[in-house]
């Protein structure tokens, strides 16, 4: 029940991670409940592509409308992140007739084939299970903790990249997290996106956000693009859409949507009524505001909080994020050397207390807070508190 998960043994625990960024209005949200109840006693599945049913057209156009830009748009559902990823990837190919994907250093888009060889980590993601997938390449991303440079510094790098290791003639996509999730939360420089998604327009690039974890409300705002001024070609939703039941979209420009061959996507669940049912409610609860501003709350206590944990553990090396997808760093003291074992020790000692709390980051150094928006000021004072005790315990000053 909201930011509550009971065990087996009884045991309420504090949930801050939500599933990793899934419940994000709360556990059983009761609209959300209601909604999927009742579709399943009208209608569960047909095959949308056999047979369409309104639901599922009328959230595409919601989505439509919410997703950046005033440009005419199409969306298509299926049922994962990465399976959003991977059409993702066949529509910007089928678009532009050209071969390799960009994704960014620190990046995370899936667990499948494609997606794997788009990670910037091969541990735990795809160690083992190859081969890769081809012609995906990796380029430097903006991480002003680590690099230190201004957006536009960072985007003439990751562009200098992307000419002399692809070339624009035989790129298809950029893909980016505008917040980057598994990564560590890497919040990019101002300006370094919309650096990028010029470059792309300019030479026929498609521009791809995976907002999987960033957006619908995640951040304060709809999607995470707008906090940077970003209207990308497609944008990617899933994690948060539903509130727990599987759901996943790709929303785009119409003619770049429009370029794969009729029944050329397509998926047997994709879309599925009890899924799209239970996402109308999230909208519904989204177009009130109210979790925009619950999301400013909580991005105000944490990082209220956690700077002042900061002005006495120096292991705190930086703190950064939107609404309701904060995090901190953990670093030997005035350096960028990761201390992974001090953020593993944190969240178990958080566990213990019946704090959930979720580890992140390419060096896994980083703390990461998703807590549904139904958590409270006081119960985020508790969690810090915690943390604080783990830091007096476990960190040098
Ligand atoms: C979780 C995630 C994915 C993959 O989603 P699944 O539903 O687990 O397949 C892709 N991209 C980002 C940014 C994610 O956070």
């Amino acid at each position: 029940d909201g930011p509550w998960i009971t065990d087996v043994d009884g045991n309420r625990l504090l949930d801050l991670g939500s599933g990793i960024g899934v419940t994000t209005l709360g556990h059983t949200h009761p609209e959300v409940v209601a909604a999927a109840k009742a579709q399943l006693d009208l209608l569960s599945h047909t095959l949308f592509t056999v047979t369409p049913y309104e639901n599922y057209v009328r959230l595409a156009e919601r989505l439509g409308e919410h997703t950046p830009g005033s440009h005419a748009k199409k969306t298509f559902f299926v049922n994962s992140g990465a399976e959003a990823v991977e059409n993702a990837v066949k529509i910007a190919r089928a678009h532009t007739g050209r071969r390799v994907v960009a994704a960014l250093d620190h990046a995370f888009h899936g667990r499948t084939n494609l997606t794997m060889a788009m990670n910037h980590r091969a541990a735990p993601y795809a160690t083992g299970f190859g081969p890769l997938a081809a012609d995906i390449q990796r380029v430097p991303n903006s991480y002003p903790f680590r690099d230190g440079l201004s957006g536009a510094r960072a985007a003439a790098r990751t562009i200098e990249y992307l000419e002399q290791r692809i070339g624009a003639a035989d790129l298809a996509a950029i893909i980016a997290e505008p917040i980057q999730g598994e990564g560590g939360f890497v919040v990019p420089a101002p300006d370094y996106l919309t650096a990028l998604q010029d470059w792309a327009t300019e030479h026929g690039v498609v521009f791809i956000a995976d907002e999987i974890q960033s957006g619908l409300g995640r951040t304060g705002t709809w999607f995470a693009s707008e906090l940077f001024g970003l209207v990308p070609d497609l944008v990617l939703t899933a994690k948060g859409i539903a509130d727990g039941l599987p759901l996943a979209g790709i929303t785009g420009r119409a003619e770049i949507m429009d370029s794969a061959l009729p029944g050329g996507l397509g998926g047997t669940f994709s879309g599925n009524p009890v899924s799209i049912a239970a996402a109308h409610a999230v909208l519904d609860v989204l177009e009130t505001g109210e979790p925009f501003a619950e999301a400013a709350r909580i991005e105000r206590a944490l990082l209220t909080g956690l700077r002042e944990l900061a002005r006495d553990y120096a292991s705190i090396g930086d703190i950064r994020g939107h609404g309701a997808m904060i995090a901190f760093e953990l670093t030997e003291p005035g350096s960028t050397t990761p201390l992974a074992g001090l953020a593993s020790k944190i969240a178990a000692a958080a566990a213990a207390q019946g704090i959930l709390l979720l580890t992140a980051g390419s060096y896994s150094n980083v703390i990461r807070f998703l807590p549904s928006l139904a958590v409270t000021d006081a119960q985020i004072e508790v969690a810090l508190g915690v943390i604080g005790d783990a830091l007096a315990e476990y960190a040098r000053a």
